[in-house]
């Protein structure tokens, strides 16, 4: 993608991505114990970012040479570096902004940060070059003890700027819109989000794209149902506007997962806690008041009403029953309870009891701390958005937790948006919209630049202008191996359910039947709804389609094959992300439950059929995968199999596929399936052929499972990849 303008982190990944030089990255790092989105280079380096000098405009960036590479202590081996900024003009003069020397080796006052805050406004209007250069003075005794660090640059506009509005977005974890009070809940769950709803706008249908926090949390921050590394982020359009101050504060291991590892850009600085929603809000609170007038950013994800329950009493009982004795608890073993079926109605009522108590208790962190804004005049100058990843299911359709299916328990999730000086307050708008739409929401508001890749659409005219705004239809994805993997598109009036494991497909009528009870697929008077829907779901599912590992069968015309295609991981890195492609209804895909092994069988004729999935890479040896492929009890010999983009076949049938060297870098395969432009599969004159090639980059990877073992994550903490 193009990079926005001024977007330099976006700049200088795309510069890394042709600069074909070692230990170039940009990446969250703990520098001093200060963790920053860097830009990390060998010295000596250089580079120059085009920059588009906007007027009054101040360059503000921080520049330390690395303390740790590899957990080796640097502080008392790395030479000296001159850092060095300047500007390029048109006429070609060079103009030094600043230069600063650090020498940790011998200075321990070095041995930090230093910010730099640079007035650009005699450069106003000019289309320039910036050059971020690092040498070492004299001889240098230890290059490769030797890193720059160079924080993120950002363009303020000072005077702009302050008219800008802060944001506060907030996501509460497994939060199902209808336990809200604010969305008509018996119980008093949420006075201070009835209150902020009463102050702004209340979407009463608002639909997640995922039933769990992978992937929605990064469908959300991505705005994309497939994103990918390469991905922005809101993190992106907060550079590229010059918000100068961005943290998040989350309780996940899995959004921290994307926030550190995956996520294009990300904030300024991450803190990943294992606290309770008090502690969280107070932190934020602290935070922003440590900003002291410059513009901010803050995210907050609240975990306290994901099962299991953490809220202790009398907080985390207030709605309960206090003479229950039974085993619902504090632990996780209320899911594995309520899955085998052992819970009865006083069980149930107490888990609902524990979840609306957390509720609550979060409801009261947030009252402290919207009261706390409100009281410094910032509420009025501030975005505030409060939504969630997903619902939660109570046994709506025989079960507990979330993950499990696409039905609205699960999908129908709360968002408020307070817009600055309480604008539209009280506003409650019907129209269907989706969470993908919140990023492009929030960066319309803050008058940030978006991005092309975004898929979800601004709100605003919405807001505007509700009685005219046409439905946003809700395409969602269970991706976990926990679960069947499903589809469905939610439109205003219908829901359609495809289960791939096995094959099933339900149909919904939600104007008739909301609660999703009775499944309309057989019903011949439902078949025009039911073909539109699965059309349209085709189309969502399409990208699909044309990433990650793809296995195509064809039969000669006029003859059909009974085709077998078995995958086999030969280490721990899992199959994710199965799904078949264009298949007949009875072919099977199986992912084994170890999610080790797929199977994909069926009857094939000319027309080319199969699946497709991805491969969680992981950070250690590859096994590789062992893959078999048979037609009508044989196994197929090499020839019939077809290999990456230019026709090439595997030395034995079975064969192994083995990834070989850093899975970082590209294309180190053997035999090689890497595909730019995909094969045209064709039957052979003999028989049945099978494709099988490979598509990197727009593959969904990083939405496999994080690795949270310690040794794990002890290796991508030696890595540099996690704190
Ligand atoms: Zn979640």
């Amino acid at each position: 993608m193009a990079a926005a303008t001024n977007d330099f982190l976006g700049l200088l990944r795309e510069h890394i991505a042709t600069a074909d030089r070692l230990f170039l990255s940009v990446r969250s790092a703990v520098a001093y114990g200060r963790s920053r989105q860097v830009f990390s280079t060998p010295v000596p380096y250089s580079v120059d970012l085009p920059i588009s000098v906007p007027p009054d405009a101040r360059l503000r960036l921080a520049v330390a040479t690395r303390d740790t590479f590899f957990m080796e202590d640097l502080t008392g081996r790395a030479d000296p570096v001159r850092f060095t900024v300047s500007l390029v003009r048109p006429s070609g003069e060079t103009v030094v902004l600043a230069e600063r020397t650090l020498a940790i080796r011998d200075r321990p006052a070095d041995r930090r940060w230093i910010e730099l805050n640079l007035d650009l406004a005699r450069f106003a209007g000019e289309q320039a070059q910036l050059r971020l250069a690092s040498v070492t003075p004299g001889t240098p005794t230890a290059p490769d003890k030797t890193f720059a660090l160079w924080s993120r640059p950002y363009l303020v506009q000072p005077a702009a700027s302050h008219e800008q509005p802060n944001l506060l977005f907030i996501t509460i974890d497994a939060c199902r819109a209808d336990h809200l009070s604010a969305y008509g809940y018996a119980r008093p769950t949420t006075p201070a989000l009835d209150r902020l709803a009463s102050e702004g706008i209340r979407f009463t249908r608002a639909y997640t794209n995922a039933p769990m926090t992978v992937p929605s949390l990064s469908q959300i921050l991505t705005s994309r149902y497939f994103p990918t590394q390469a991905s922005p982020t809101l993190m992106s359009s907060l550079f590229a506007a010059g918000v100068p101050r961005t943290k998040a504060i989350i309780r996940n291991p899995y959004l921290e997962f994307f926030l550190k590892l995956a996520a294009r850009d990300s904030f300024d600085s991450v803190s990943s806690v294992t606290w309770r929603a008090d502690r969280i809000a107070a932190k934020g609170l602290a935070w922003i008041d440590a900003q002291r007038g410059d513009r901010w950013a803050l995210y907050l994800h609240f975990l306290d009403i994901h099962t299991p329950y953490r809220v202790r009493p009398p907080e985390g009982t207030r709605f309960a029953d206090p003479a229950y004795r039974g085993p619902v608890g504090y632990g996780w073993g209320d899911v594995e309870g309520a899955q085998q079926g052992k819970y009865d109605a006083a069980d149930r009522a107490q888990a609902m009891a524990l979840y609306d108590s957390g509720l609550r208790f979060i409801d009261d962190q947030v009252a402290g701390l919207f009261d706390a804004l409100r009281a410094r005049g910032l509420l009025d100058r501030t975005l505030v958005v409060v939504s969630a990843d997903h619902g939660e299911e109570f046994w709506d359709h025989g079960s507990f937790f979330h993950g499990v299916s696409l039905y609205d328990e699960q999908l129908h999730v709360p968002l408020i948006i307070r817009l600055p000086h309480a604008a539209h307050a009280g506003s409650v708008i019907d129209v269907p919209v989706r969470s993908i739409d919140i990023v492009p929401t929030i960066v319309d508001v803050l008058g940030a630049p978006s991005f092309p890749e975004f898929e979800g659409e601004t709100l605003l005219p919405i807001i505007a202008n509700p009685a005219t705004a046409a439905p946003r239809e809700d395409f969602a994805r269970a991706a976990n191996n926990a679960y069947p993997q499903r589809f469905a598109l939610r439109t205003a009036t219908h829901k359609l359910i495809l289960t791939q494991q096995p094959f099933g497909e339900s149909l919904f009528d939600l104007v008739a039947d909301p609660g999703e009870r009775h499944d309309l697929a057989a019903d011949p008077a439902a078949r025009a709804v039911l073909d539109g829907l699965r059309t349209r779901l085709d189309g969502y599912r399409a990208p699909y389609w044309s990433a990650g590992f793809q296995v195509r069968a064809v039969a000669p015309p006029g003859t059909t094959a009974d085709v077998e295609v078995a995958i086999t991981s030969n280490d721990d890195q899992l199959v994710v992300n199965p799904d078949r492609v264009g298949g007949d209804r009875p072919d099977t895909l199986q992912l084994a439950r170890d999610s080790l092994a797929i199977t994909w069988r069926g009857p094939v004729t000319d027309r080319p059929i199969g699946f497709r999935f991805d491969r969680v890479m992981g950070f250690h040896d590859d096994g590789g995968l062992t893959i078999r492929m048979r037609a009508n009890g044989a196994d197929l010999p090499p020839e019939a199999i077809v290999l990456g983009p230019d026709d090439q076949h595997p030395p034995a049938s079975p064969f192994v596929y083995k990834v070989i060297g850093p899975t970082k870098v590209k294309a180190h395969e053997e035999p090689a399936l890497l595909a730019t432009t995909p094969p045209t599969p064709t039957a052979g004159s003999g028989g049945v052929r099978v494709y099988l090639w490979r598509v990197l980059e727009q593959a969904p990877a990083a939405l496999g499972t994080p690795p949270t073992d310690e040794k794990t994550r002890e290796r991508l903490r030696a890595l540099g990849y996690v704190e």
